[in-house]
């Protein structure tokens, strides 16, 4: 928990978000502005900037986090199946375009065909 991070007061309840998930280490909720029709951030509830900060010990709780990205898209709209789908995009640093300061995946879907406009802003 970081007192000045936006999404940790997300994870914590003290901002509130439309959630869609939450476990023990994670969090997700429906981006604010989103850009598709299915537009999720899911963040680790433990406070970490961006992916430039992952050690090799972090390898097991990130696994565990990539692997709720398709249980989140088939529950909040995405198709499953090759025919479906949906967009994961993690921003990282500035040059990386990442605006909120803590470790965050946009799960990006709903739209199709796929309209490269609905790619968050860099
Ligand atoms: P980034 O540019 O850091 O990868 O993405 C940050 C995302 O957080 C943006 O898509 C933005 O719309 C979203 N966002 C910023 N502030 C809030 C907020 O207070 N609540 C929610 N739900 N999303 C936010
Ligand atoms: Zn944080």
């Amino acid at each position: 928990m970081s007192d000045n991070c936006l999404f940790c007061k997300i994870a914590s309840g003290k901002i509130p978000s439309k959630k869609v998930y939450e476990d023990e280490d994670f969090f997700a909720f429906h981006d604010i502005n989103p850009a598709a029709p299915v537009h999720l951030l899911l963040i680790p509830k433990r406070h970490i900037v961006s992916l430039q900060d992952i050690q090799s010990d972090d390898a097991s709780w990130l696994g565990k986090m990539l692997a709720l990205v398709p249980q989140l898209a088939a529950d909040n709209g995405c198709r499953p199946g090759p025919e479906g789908g949906f967009r994961v995009v993690a921003n990282n640093g500035t040059d990386g375009g990442q605006e909120v300061a803590h470790l965050h995946f946009h799960i990006i879907g709903g739209a199709r065909p796929w309209d490269k406009r609905a790619a968050p802003a860099a």
